[in-house]
């Protein structure tokens, strides 16, 4: 097939040069624009991104000139957005308005009824509302976006144990990497030697963004899972890949082997399993006793894999585990990547 030109708003940011880095080379998607701030429009790519990921920036991106996050300065059928929050919620309507398909890793339409918010291998069908969207908007684009980095590999492992078992409630402590906060992100005098045990808005986001994912898609809105959350978030000394310890009670109880049968059978809903981004596998069981780490295992199926381990019995719910995602990859612009993949197989866009 022919290359579809698509385009990164926030293409300097931490996720933005991820977009950059897991595009290059992609068998459907060509980068035809690159957007930023003010500070940086009109300057060739290579000259103003302060490029922080260890692979080389490809070769295509030095000499692209930014041009600003406008529909009017962007022809392209799909835009990755990188924005910050508040400038999302203003450019993203703006741009599913004027027939782009945006694909969005901001918080700031997540809550929308008629916004998927998609984790390709769980909630797959939820990409149907965009129906229901550009229905609602009378738009021709857009918004379609993924959940907050420590929802994700999270609710890859939850959704395999409510298939097998129901669950009813869900207690979370995450250990959250640095690139999570974006760049230049903590001052080091901030997190050397230190924990923070607090990230603004994100206990929030990973006590409801879930059941929105785990919810069901019935006459074109989402219920909503009744399971009940509760998460303690904090910021650690890692570069990459948030870390998340959770206990759960099951609505029919589970054995730990039973557990782990569940876990490591989950499959992505066939429409998810054979996309460019698929991750393969969906979830890796790890059985050491002192794994996931995020230095050894946050590249697992190139950072798109969820990985697991620890699952034990818990003396207050019934299973406890431990769950490693890549947070600027699966849990950021691998997880847009993926959802335009997604859109494009289901012939919406
Ligand atoms: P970041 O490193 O601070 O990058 C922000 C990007 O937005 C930069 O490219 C910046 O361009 C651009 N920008 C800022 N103001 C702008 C303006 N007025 N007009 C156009 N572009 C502007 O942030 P990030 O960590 O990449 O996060 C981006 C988004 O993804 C946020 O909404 C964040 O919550 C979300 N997210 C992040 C992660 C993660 O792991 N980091 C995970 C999931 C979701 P300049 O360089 O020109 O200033």
């Amino acid at each position: 097939m022919n290359p579809i030109p698509v385009a990164i708003l926030g293409a300097t940011g931490s996720v933005g040069q991820r977009f950059v880095s897991l595009l290059d080379n992609h068998p459907w998607f060509k980068v035809v624009a690159l957007a930023a701030s003010d500070r940086s429009v009109g300057q060739p790519y290579g000259k103003t991104c302060r490029w922080v990921l260890s692979e080389a920036m490809p070769d295509w991106a030095r000499e692209m000139l930014i041009v600003p996050a406008e529909p009017g300065a962007i022809d392209s059928r799909i835009v990755f957005s990188a924005l910050p929050v508040d400038l999302a919620k203003e450019l993203e309507p703006q741009f599913a308005k004027a027939g782009f398909n945006v694909c969005s890793n901001a918080s700031s339409y997540r809550r929308d009824e008629d916004v998927p918010l998609l984790l390709p291998e769980v909630n797959a069908d939820h990409i149907a509302l965009v129906r229901q969207q550009r229905k609602n908007h009378g738009w021709s684009g857009a918004i379609l976006t993924n959940p907050n980095c420590t929802s994700t590999g999270l609710t890859v492992a939850l959704k395999a144990l409510q298939d097998a078992f129901g669950l009813q409630k869900v207690f979370v402590v995450s250990l959250q990497a640095l690139s999570g906060a974006g760049y230049p992100g903590v001052a080091s005098l901030d997190i050397a030697d230190n924990v923070i045990p607090f990230i603004g808005g994100e206990e929030e986001k990973v006590e409801w963004e879930p059941r929105k994912m785990l919810g069901k898609l019935v006459n074109n809105t989402i219920q909503l899972a009744e399971t009940k959350f509760s998460a303690h978030t904090n910021r650690v000394a890692v570069i990459d890949g948030h870390t998340v310890c959770a206990s759960v009670e099951l609505t029919s109880a589970a054995t730990p082997e039973q557990a782990i049968q569940a876990l490591s059978s989950y499959q992505a809903p066939p429409e998810a399993r054979a996309l460019p981004s698929s991750p393969q596998p969906v979830m890796l069981l790890r059985d050491e006793n002192d794994r996931p780490q995020p230095r050894l295992d946050r590249l697992t199926g190139k950072g798109m894999t969820t990985v697991v381990g620890r699952v034990r019995s818990d003396p207050l719910f019934h299973i406890k585990f431990v769950v490693l995602s890549h947070n600027t990859i699966r849990g950021a612009a691998g997880g847009s990547i993926y959802n335009a993949e997604l859109l494009v197989n289901e012939g919406l866009l």
